[in-house]
């Protein structure tokens, strides 16, 4: 009979779990050199997990040193890419061992719902070590068309050492889409997570030494605030920098690289993202839904998440209540409840944060349709209901802003042009969506909305075969896909004079 995985489940694997809080170098756990650390507290109920080893500058060349010698050995990056890829599968197979508990972490360190969690977070990290894994025995170089005195020769080489510094709404996710290619491609690699939600990135480290990784090819480095990153983003070992977080932060390490050795740097940022509806979109009752989960779902806390609902005004009325009806029945509940639609906020910052920005919302004249406020605040968690604004200029900064939290804006246009315009009308260019069942306005949409993805009927579409990333200030680069592996390695010309 199958065993019903309800909280009371949960709350019996939480009675057995192991929490790891320290770094990982060179193939073991350590603590930091200056010896500091700091608490790291569930979102669900402000429970301490554990304390996390801070790291810091002395970590930070403790950790590129190993990872150099084992760059610099052979160890990993000269061996066939057969190899790298039994090594990978291992490590894949292993966290898929491991997958309930990562998911229990997961959720406790971020407070997404724990069905969430192994559904998305951990089954797509899988996802990504396996699909670079396969994909790294049939990439081929290049043979160039050349005179028959001559061989021309394109290459790819792994770049060194890489430093993947990443967010804390999807933690381990975020670090695969970074491991799957920079490994496959025979780097080395130091993972930062976020202060916020360091666990299980911390965790899966000794998978990966467990499947055969040799040490000091993938080390973990968490740290309080941003000195054990800027320490890596500043490194004149590390190589290449590979970054998922915010646009302001991307902004700074990419000065960082351009005051150090010009490592290469690959943003991933913030996004603001247009879901648009046409008048003629299929199905209206089923898409309020969809639009409520494209905003809600994770908290809001999602980089893709449709924060800007463009309606046609001639139907916009109506299709807010539609929208307000389905948010009501996604509120916030205990992560580990099989019911919770949303789980917890974070933490306290990011609460503070999206208070003030609803705050700021009804200061500039937005109007609140539901939510706006914390709930669940008996439980000692950070819990906020989802919230939506209508009526809002998409001049407004609430409309300009990324909240990063349950808040959906509402604006109305009357055209498609106008539609376009306001689409565009903002400094990300991360997603974007439109619904009609007009195949000549999907296309033209579709062609003129400047965003890394732009989904036709759906939200969120895409699998490991997409590439992932932002025009503008949404970031340079993508992550998933082959065109991943385009930024752990550099290209090399070879010609030789065969006549000589
Ligand atoms: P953040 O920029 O505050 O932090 C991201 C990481 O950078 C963390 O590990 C943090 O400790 C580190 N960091 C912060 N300041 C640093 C500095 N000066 N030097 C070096 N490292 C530093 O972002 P966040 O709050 O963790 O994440 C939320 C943001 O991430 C949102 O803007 C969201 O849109 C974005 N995001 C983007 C994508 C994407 O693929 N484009 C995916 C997920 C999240």
């Amino acid at each position: 009979m199958a065993v019903e995985r309800n909280q009371a489940y949960w709350l019996q694997k939480l009675t057995t779990l192991n929490i790891e809080g320290r770094a990982f170098i060179a193939g073991r756990y350590v603590d930091a050199a200056a010896g500091e650390q700091f608490d790291c507290h569930s979102p669900r109920d402000g429970r301490l997990l554990t304390a996390v080893q801070s790291c810091q500058q002395a970590d930070a060349d403790i950790a590129v040193a190993a990872a150099k010698t084992a760059f610099d050995s052979g160890v990993w990056s000269e061996t066939s890419p057969k190899y790298r890829k039994k090594v990978m599968l291992r490590f894949a197979d292993l966290m898929a061992q491991h997958q309930e508990e990562l998911a229990l972490l997961e959720s406790l360190d971020m407070g997404k719902p724990v069905l969430e969690a192994e559904s998305i977070d951990i089954k797509e990290s899988i996802a990504s070590i396996r699909w670079h894994a396969e994909a790294i025995d049939k990439v081929f170089d290049e043979v160039c068309p050349t005179s028959p005195d001559v061989l021309g020769m394109v290459t790819r080489e792994p770049l060194g050492v890489i430093a993947a510094i990443v967010p804390w709404n999807y933690p381990l996710l975020m670090a695969c889409w970074k491991l799957g290619p920079a490994l496959a491609t025979g780097n080395s690699v130091i993972v930062k997570p976020s202060e916020k939600s360091p666990l299980t990135m911390i965790r899966v480290a000794a998978l990966a030494t467990e499947a055969g990784l040799p040490d000091g090819v993938l080390n973990v480095l968490p740290g309080f605030g941003h000195t054990v990153g800027q320490a890596l983003a500043l490194h004149m070992d590390v190589e290449g920098l590979a970054f998922t977080g915010s646009t302001a932060t991307g902004k700074r390490l990419l000065q960082f690289a351009g005051e150090s050795n010009m490592k290469r740097a690959f943003m991933e940022c913030g996004g603001k993202s247009p879901n648009i509806v046409f008048a003629d979109a299929p199905n209206l009752d089923q898409l309020a839904v969809h639009v409520a989960e494209s905003i809600f779902h994770n908290q809001g806390e999602v980089c893709t998440a449709a924060s800007r609902l463009l309606i046609d005004a001639s139907i916009k009325t109506d299709f807010v209540k539609k929208v307000v009806a389905a948010a009501a029945e996604m509120q916030p509940g205990d992560p580990l409840d099989d019911d919770a639609f949303m789980g917890a906020i974070v933490d306290d910052i990011q609460l503070a944060n999206i208070q003030r920005m609803v705050a700021m919302a009804l200061d500039e004249g937005a109007e609140l349709r539901c939510g706006g406020e914390q709930v669940r605040a008996d439980t000692g968690g950070y819990y906020f209901a989802p919230t939506i604004f209508d009526n809002v200029d998409n001049r407004m900064k609430i409309a300009q802003q990324e909240v990063f939290g349950p808040v959906l804006t509402v604006i109305g246009f009357d055209t498609e042009e106008e539609a376009i315009a306001i689409a565009n009308d903002t400094i990300y260019g991360l997603a974007a969506g439109v619904w009609t069942t007009d195949l000549g306005r999907a296309h033209r949409v579709a062609k003129k909305v400047r965003a890394g993805s732009m989904w036709v009927n759906t939200w969120d579409g895409g699998d490991m075969t997409t590439p992932f990333g932002g025009f503008k200030q949404s970031g340079n680069g993508r992550d998933k896909s082959l065109h991943a592996m385009e930024k752990y390695t550099e290209l090399k010309s070879v010609w030789i004079n065969l006549d000589y």
